[in-house]
C-alpha cells in the first residue's frame, strides 16, 4: 500500500491524541453555515476535528434529508481556511466515493448503520485500500456484538486507524436522556480493545443542552479518549437537531470549565495512597464474599430443612421482611434503597438457586 500524504499522517496522529475533540454541526446547511462555525470553532483553539453530515439518516421521511454532496466542497473550503481536518458520515458505498474525492479526512458509520451488516459490509468493500481514519458508532440496540462486528468489518477491509464512538442507546421509558448512555456496554468495549480510542457523543446521548456538560465530564472520569460535540453558529435555527446543538463560544466556556482528570497519577506519594486504598477495597471485596458464601451455607441447611418438612422454598412474607429490614438498615448506613433492592434480589436469587439445588437433588 502506498505511503502517506503529509495531511494523511497528521490526522492518523490525530486519532492517537487525547482527549480529541471533534466538534461541527449535526449538518451542513449552507455554505455560510459551514464556514461561520469552521471559524467559530478554529477561534476556540480546542477543536481538532470538525465534523458536519452530508447525508442525514432520518428515521422517517420528511425532515432534512442532508444537503448532499454538494455540500462537501464547503468542507473542502473550511479545512483549506482552518486546517482543521474534516469528518463526515457515510452510510453506503456512492458517499465513501463522494466523500474520498472531496478529500474528507475521517469517515463515521451512523448507529443506524452499524445495525446493518450489509451496510457496513458495502462501506467496508468501498474503503479497500483506502487509508483513512474510521470512526463506528455504537448501533442504535445496546448490542454490543453488532457493535464488534461492524469495527470488525471495517478493519478487515485494511482499515487501521479505527475509534468507536458512545453515542447511547435507545430504550423505553427513558425521560431524561435521548439515548441512554448506558456506560457500562461502552466500558465493555474499552476493557475488549483497549488500544482503540472510545470518543463519547454527548449530544446524541442527552438530545438537550443543559445537561451536555455532565455527560461529557462523566466520560472524561471514565478515562475516554475524546468528545464529538456538535455546534453550530446559530443552534436554535438548526435544520436538525437543533436542541442538542451549542455555538462554538459555549463549546469552548463548556472545555474550559471541565475537569481533564487522567488515569495514571503521576505523582508518587498520591499514586501510593492510592494504592493503599485499594488494597483496602481489595480486602473489603474479600470479606463479603467469605460473607455471602457463610450465607449461603446457612441457606442451603434451610433448603435441607425445608425438603425434609415439604415446605415450598418460596415464602413470599419471609423475603418481604427481609428486604423491608435490609432496606431500612442500609438507608441508616448510607446505602440508597434502590441499590440495597438489587443487592438484595441478587443475594436471594442466589439463595433460591442453593436451595433449589439441595431440594432437587
Ligand atoms: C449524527 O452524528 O449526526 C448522527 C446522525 O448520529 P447517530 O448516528 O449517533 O444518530
Ligand atoms: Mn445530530
Amino acid at each position: 500500500m502506498g505511503t502517506l500524504t503529509e495531511q494523511q499522517q497528521k490526522v492518523s496522529a490525530l486519532l492517537k491524541k487525547a482527549p480529541l475533540i471533534i466538534s461541527g454541526p449535526c449538518s451542513a446547511e449552507t455554505e455560510e453555515q459551514v464556514m461561520a462555525t469552521a471559524r467559530g470553532l478554529a477561534a476556540t483553539g480546542k477543536v481538532d476535528i470538525m465534523r458536519a453530515g452530508i447525508w442525514k439518516p432520518r428515521t422517517r421521511p420528511g425532515s432534512f434529508e442532508g444537503i448532499g454532496t454538494k455540500g462537501l466542497p464547503w468542507l473542502q473550503q473550511a479545512k483549506k481556511e482552518t486546517g482543521i481536518p474534516v469528518a463526515v458520515e457515510v452510510a453506503t458505498a456512492k458517499q465513501v466515493e463522494d466523500a474520498l474525492h472531496f478529500d474528507v479526512d475521517v469517515l463515521w458509520v451512523g448507529a443506524r448503520t452499524t445495525v446493518n451488516p450489509f451496510s457496513v459490509q458495502e462501506i467496508a468493500d468501498a474503503l479497500k485500500g483506502v487509508k483513512i481514519p474510521v470512526l463506528i458508532k455504537n448501533p442504535l440496540n445496546p448490542d454490543l456484538e453488532l457493535w464488534v462486528g461492524g469495527m470488525e468489518r471495517i478493519a478487515k477491509a485494511g482499515i487501521e486507524d479505527l475509534g468507536l464512538i458512545h453515542r447511547g442507546f435507545s430504550s423505553y421509558g427513558n425521560t431524561e436522556f435521548r439515548n441512554a448512555p448506558m456506560w457500562h456496554l461502552a466500558i465493555e468495549m474499552k476493557r475488549r480493545f483497549p488500544g482503540i480510542p472510545m470518543i463519547n457523543d454527548p449530544s446524541h446521548i442527552c438530545g438537550r443542552r443543559d445537561i451536555l456538560q455532565s455527560v461529557a465530564q462523566q466520560a472524561i472520569d471514565l478515562d475516554f479518549d475524546g468528545l464529538i460535540i456538535e455546534s453550530h453558529v446559530d443552534p436554535d435555527n438548526a435544520w436538525s437537531d437543533a436542541k442538542q446543538q451549542i455555538t462554538p463560544d459555549v463549546l469552548k466556556a463548556m472545555l474550559d470549565s471541565m475537569h481533564w482528570r487522567k488515569e495514571a497519577v503521576q505523582n508518587e506519594d498520591l499514586q501510593s495512597a492510592l494504592e493503599a486504598m485499594r488494597q483496602q477495597i481489595n480486602q473489603l471485596d474479600d470479606e463479603l464474599l467469605q460473607v455471602l458464601s457463610t450465607r449461603m451455607k446457612v441457606a442451603q441447611k434451610i433448603g435441607e430443612y425445608k425438603k425434609n418438612n415439604e415446605i415450598t422454598i418460596l415464602q413470599t412474607n419471609r423475603w418481604n421482611e427481609i428486604l423491608d429490614r435490609a432496606v431500612a438498615k442500609g438507608s441508616k448506613l448510607g446505602l440508597s434503597d434502590e441499590f440495597v433492592t438489587k443487592y438484595m434480589d441478587a443475594v436471594h436469587m442466589e439463595s433460591i438457586n442453593q436451595q433449589n439445588k439441595v431440594m432437587n437433588n
